[in-house]
């Protein structure tokens, strides 16, 4: 899908609106959570306007098999692998999705708790 004018994460990879970016490919792009809920936040998603789980088509398996890559290659970037980190997307109203473009949220730094809230 075409990138969407009104969304939030849309403007954010195009530029449009701020973000503390730090890492950007064609097809992706990760920037620090506005909210942290861990010494690391960090938001990785695909160029790719696609709202939720429940939009993508098997055209978007490619990137979002990519955005997944990157989610790791940063998390390695960040050393956060020897300790483990947490990767969470929320998929629709009850699972906490505010934000309607599908985005990786990458938690690590501190542990986490089993199950989540
Ligand atoms: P969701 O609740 O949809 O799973 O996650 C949306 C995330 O986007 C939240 O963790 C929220 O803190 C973050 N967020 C919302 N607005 C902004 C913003 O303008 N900039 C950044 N960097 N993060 C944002
Ligand atoms: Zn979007």
């Amino acid at each position: 899908m075409a990138s969407n004018a009104q969304c939030l994460f849309c403007r954010i990879a195009s530029g449009d609106i701020p973000a503390k970016k730090l890492f950007e490919d064609d097809a992706v792009v990760a920037f620090h959570d506005v909210n942290p809920q861990a010494p690391t936040h960090v938001l990785v998603i695909p160029r790719a306007h696609i709202p939720s789980l429940d939009d993508m088509t098997d055209a978007d398996a490619d990137v979002i098999g990519t955005t997944i890559l990157r989610v790791t290659k940063i998390a390695r970037e960040l050393h956060l692998e020897t300790d483990g980190y947490r990767v969470i997307i929320n998929n629709g109203v009850a699972a906490g999705q505010t934000v309607f473009h599908i985005h990786f949220h990458l938690l690590g730094g501190r542990s986490f708790g089993w199950p989540p809230g």
